[in-house]
């Protein structure tokens, strides 16, 4: 194909790159090339369906895909009488990248400069190219040359792009005589290693297990001159009943709604009839997606109104149900308004509560039903269903139901608040809740020292939400929630298992008093106050929040996000029963001051690390006197 002088463009540097990585791919699925043409000539005739709401004349008689094998000319075409492209479009859409998924996994993945593919590790993050989508592009895993004829719904004229995938593509002016009339003709001029895909009954498998999500009929042309014959009818899956339905639909379904390869967790499907009209097909992922937590990320349904796709992008769910992928197809929304003026009838407003509410019960009924799967569910998606926790008061309740902890003394993830209550101690009357940045530190916390030693079960949270939702819910069933970390424990009440160890006494209570106003003294205003413990069995000390003070994390958070002046004073809580707080106790009034000094900000500091913050600034100078003295030499 002869490039017209000044037609020629490079492609945007990322596609370049790109295509590279596709040329020298070992991704082993090449069928997806199939899949994304076929979704993206259904996403066309979904397109032009709305727009023919306003303007009826733009659309066909009747939406098809038509995909055309020729083995003489070693070509496999798929053409769609949808909405098409412009000349801007192809520039646009086909010469840079649209998809968020593709440049994520370059982002990912292929660092600057750096050539996938090559070596070991790049070829392993390839395989994950699948989950990311790679789009248009999947044409060069085939093809060495793809031309794209194309005219934009509407217009009176009609494109040619051309590209062998090596760098730059072109753009001419069609012809009217070869113009379509319609939409788009993709054009595949297979390389050598993949004529497979001229047999007709290879393509035929292909388009029966990807068809399933698709709303278009598709047929096949075998042979140049041939009869077009149907493979599959467009009828949408969620209009189907249930039974008429198989399990490989229904995952196939998933993986292209969602844009995943694993399997969904969960399938919720069900039609509502009666006042109101409509049909729900929702997906729990089996597996996070990468963007899970990118603030812009929403519910992404896909709205349909008597089967005319209106938006992928609807806010059907709350944002703590953001990781659920649904359609949702209503036969009583208004048509003729716009997407905006749909999503605020009250009709709309009355299908989000159901839909909500029954994904819901979904996920509950499976929490009873089967729980291992439930708890993977839970690992995957817990940290954001819990923001509903405080977002959504009204359906705390039901959140709390299917909340899963771990727990100091079940640290697996499974724990739910109805085990907890069921395992209280004597005279116990909190759910206690320790916050941290991960579980092996919060697990080793001194704070949980004293509640160990009582058989006292304390919720692990390690979640950054947690500290919000904790901070705000009243209760569960009638028991407040309390952090191990804040004010005095008021754990006394509750007798203590473990016997202390043979021969561990207490100094004289006038002797720690004086100890404690002393290290009050020396720590000065960078603590509220030392006293005795009951959170410590074997740990010298730790640090708690002030009897009126939020929880320490709580108040680091906020002050971290600038919605706090500072941080408030901690409580230096010591364990009168620690043989260095027993030795220091008979030790006051010693002449080597310094030494005595040191020591106590020591234990400030080994408390402070132990809370993942930072020593104070003397603490180097500090740990190396004592060492000094440890092995018997004196500061230099
Ligand atoms: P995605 O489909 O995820 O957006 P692609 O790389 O597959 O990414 O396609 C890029 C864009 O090119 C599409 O969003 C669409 O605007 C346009 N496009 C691709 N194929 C067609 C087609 N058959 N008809 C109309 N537009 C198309």
């Amino acid at each position: 194909m002869p490039e017209a002088e000044g037609h020629s463009q490079a492609f945007q540097a990322d596609v370049a790159k790109l295509l590279h990585l596709m040329v020298h791919s070992v991704y082993s699925d090449r069928d997806v090339f199939l899949r994304e043409l076929l979704s993206n000539a259904a996403d066309a005739c979904e397109r032009l369906r709305y727009e023919a709401l306003k303007d009826p004349a733009l659309a066909p008689d009747s939406f098809t895909i038509r995909i055309s094998l020729d083995k003489n000319a070693q070509s496999l075409a798929i053409e769609d009488n949808g909405i098409g492209m412009s000349r801007q479009d192809l520039t646009d859409h086909l010469g840079t990248i649209a998809r968020s998924g593709t440049r994520a996994f370059l982002d990912l993945f292929v660092p600057e400069g750096g050539d996938a593919g090559e070596n070991a590790d790049a070829r392993e993050k390839l395989d994950l190219i699948g989950q990311f989508g790679i789009g248009f592009y999947s044409a060069f895993m085939v093809a060495d040359r793809v031309d794209v004829f194309s005219r934009r719904a509407g217009s009176s004229e009609a494109f040619h792009w051309s590209s062998d995938g090596k760098g730059t593509f072109s753009i001419e002016p069609l012809a009217q005589d070869e113009a379509p009339v319609r939409g788009t003709r993709v054009v595949l001029h297979l390389n050598e290693a993949s004529k497979e895909y001229l047999e007709a009954g290879r393509i035929e498998r292909i388009i029966r297990e990807h068809s399933s999500a698709l709303t278009v009929p598709i047929e096949l042309v075998e042979e140049k001159g041939s009869e077009p014959r149907q493979i599959s009818d467009g009828a949408a899956l969620w209009t189907k009943p249930k039974a008429a339905i198989s399990e490989h639909d229904y995952k196939e379904f998933y993986q292209t709604l969602a844009g995943m390869f694993d399997e969904q967790a969960l399938t919720i499907h069900w039609h509502v009839e009666g006042r109101q009209e409509y049909a729900v097909l929702a997906f729990v992922p089996g597996s996070r997606p990468f963007d899970l937590f990118d603030p812009s990320r929403s519910g992404r349904a896909k709205l349909y109104v008597r089967h005319v796709l209106i938006t992928d992008a609807a806010e059907v769910l709350p944002r703590w149900l953001r990781f659920v992928r649904l359609v949702v197809d209503s036969a009583d929304l208004p048509l003729n308004v716009s997407r905006e003026t749909i999503q605020e009838s009250p009709v709309f407003a009355a299908i989000k509560k159901a839909v909500t509410n029954r994904v819901l019960q979904e996920l509950a009924k499976l929490a009873e039903g089967d729980k291992e799967k439930f708890t993977k569910v839970w690992d995957n998606f817990g940290a954001v269903l819990k923001e509903g926790l405080y977002e959504d008061p009204e359906r705390r309740d039901a959140l709390f139901d299917l909340a899963r902890f771990a727990t100091s003394t079940h640290p697996e993830n499974g724990r739910g608040l109805k085990d907890y209550l069921g395992e209280l101690q004597p005279n116990q009357t909190a759910i206690y809740y320790l916050l941290g940045e991960d579980l092996s530190h919060l697990s080793a916390s001194p704070q949980l020292e004293g509640f160990r030693a009582r058989g006292i079960e304390v919720l692990l949270l390690p979640d950054p939400v947690d500290a919000f939702w904790v901070a705000t819910a009243v209760g569960f069933d009638g028991k407040p929630f309390k952090s191990v970390t804040q004010g005095a424990a008021d754990i006394k009440s509750i007798p203590v298992k473990e016997k202390p160890e043979e021969g561990r006494s207490e100094p004289p209570a006038a002797g720690l008093a004086t100890l404690y106003a002393l290290m009050k003294q020396v720590l000065g205003e960078s603590v509220e106050d030392v006293r005795a413990s009951d959170r410590l069995s074997s740990s010298p000390a730790c640090l708690v929040a002030s009897d009126r003070g939020p929880d320490r994390r709580l108040e680091r958070m906020l002050a971290a996000s600038g919605r706090l002046g500072a941080a408030s004073k901690p409580v230096l809580e010591i364990n009168p029963g620690h043989p260095l707080i027993c030795a220091l106790a008979t030790k006051i009034g010693t002449p080597d001051k310094q030494r005595f000094e040191d020591i106590i900000w020591l234990l400030f500091d080994e408390a402070r690390v132990m809370e993942g913050e930072k020593p104070a600034a003397t603490f180097a100078d500090r740990l190396t006197r004592v060492l000094l003295g440890a092995v018997g030499q004196s500061t230099p």
